[in-house]
């Protein structure tokens, strides 16, 4: 995995894609550290990253992990997880990284109760099955239970940087986030959707020098390609939900196909919510209530504000089979945009180790375009 994260870094650089190479790079020191016997803890998708970034310990996200593995081509055989039939694929695939040897077992576990119970169920599963501690973050309990989880980070690893440190870090990668996002918005397509699905999980990276030195190098190329890009009058579609992990390139090939521009994405739509040291677990619990998919309304007025500055003509939501969260808000959704008079489309499939065809996608948009004429 090691080598082949490598070899991907290197490619990216010859592309000119120094964000994303860094990005791969950065994750491929950690796994070398884990790797080395270095201890880590798991962390769920929303514990803040901030948080574990005070201490001299790696992290692994469920989802970052999953989605380098299955863009390597690793997750074949992850229908024979152990975990029962029906979770998330995202788990089912964890799980199977440890069995296999790929990936060592964490020293800790931090687990989060939002956004879906198959995180939790994985978690629960990794600290039974492996005896390994589990710390429990609830949303009802939000700031305390991450003022605990410090104390119990620290029984086990030193300290590393200050708080102020952490918090200037995430607050910088933030600020630049906001201005990548407005620049996207003012010139559609600087910045490919493929690229933005690939690299969401940078969030997970807030407090780093990594999330910094990333995306200033994202900024740096999406303000370099301004003036070549040209959205013209093609269709301009907006994407929902994620994509087929093994497949990960299907928007730039669906714009070849049928010249629609792909112009924003909901997973990239991260808060830059500002903290502060001294009001740390508050604002750090303000940012986890902040998030885009706390609140089904402010998410909608959110992607609905994005698709009215970018001139959006199309909205497709990508729903992850087996998903215990995302498909309960999505008829809903799909209400609230045939009311704004947005068109919308649903398709869906295991995204970790399932198969989508990109003629699938590509008849959908083209029978959109049919339409308009
Ligand atoms: S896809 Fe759904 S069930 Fe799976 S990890 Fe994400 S939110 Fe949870």
């Amino acid at each position: 995995m090691l080598t082949q994260l490598e070899l991907a870094s290197r490619y990216l650089q010859t592309l000119g894609k120094k964000y994303m190479a860094s990005y791969i790079h950065a994750q491929m020191n950690t796994l070398a550290n884990i790797d080395a016997g270095k201890d880590y803890v798991l962390c769920t998708y929303y514990i803040p990253s901030e948080l574990v970034n005070l201490f001299d310990i790696e992290y692994v996200y469920i989802e970052r992990i999953v989605g380098l593995a299955a863009g390597l081509g690793l997750l074949k055989d992850v229908g024979k997880s152990l975990l029962p039939d029906g979770t998330c694929s995202y788990q089912k695939a964890f799980v199977y990284l440890i069995e296999i040897g790929l990936l060592a077992k964490p020293r800790a576990i931090l687990a989060l109760d939002y956004p879906c119970n198959d995180s939790m169920e994985l978690c629960r599963f990794i600290h039974k099955k492996y005896g390994i501690p589990i710390y429990d973050v609830s949303l009802e309990n939000l700031e305390n239970d991450l003022e605990n989880v410090e104390e119990a980070l620290a029984s086990f690893a030193k300290m590393g940087r200050g708080k102020r440190e952490v918090v200037e870090l995430s607050n910088y990668a933030g600020e630049i986030k906001k201005k990548i996002d407005d620049t996207r918005i003012k010139y559609p397509g600087v910045i490919s959707s493929d690229d933005c699905l690939k690299m969401f999980t940078i969030e997970n990276c807030f407090g780093t020098k990594t999330a910094v030195d990333t995306l200033k190098e994202m900024l740096v190329y999406a303000e370099g390609r301004k003036a070549p890009v040209n959205a013209g009058d093609r269709l301009r579609i907006f994407w929902m939900g994620l994509i087929p992990l093994n497949n990960n390139s299907i928007l730039s090939k669906a714009e070849k196909s049928c010249g629609c521009l792909f112009v924003f994405e909901e997973m990239w739509m991260f808060t830059p919510y500002f903290i502060s040291p001294s009001d740390f677990y508050k604002d750090l619990a303000e940012k986890i209530r902040h998030s885009l998919f706390y609140d089904i309304k402010t998410r909608v007025r959110r992607i609905t504000d994005i698709c009215a500055k970018t001139k959006t003509g199309l909205v497709i939501e990508f729903l992850q089979s087996n998903c215990s969260f995302l498909p309960k808000a999505s008829h809903s959704i799909q209400e609230h945009f045939s009311r704004g008079g947005i068109p919308y489309e649903r398709m869906s499939c295991d995204v970790v180790s399932g198969a989508f065809q990109l003629q699938t996608l590509v008849d959908t948009i083209r029978a959109h375009l049919g339409d308009e004429k």
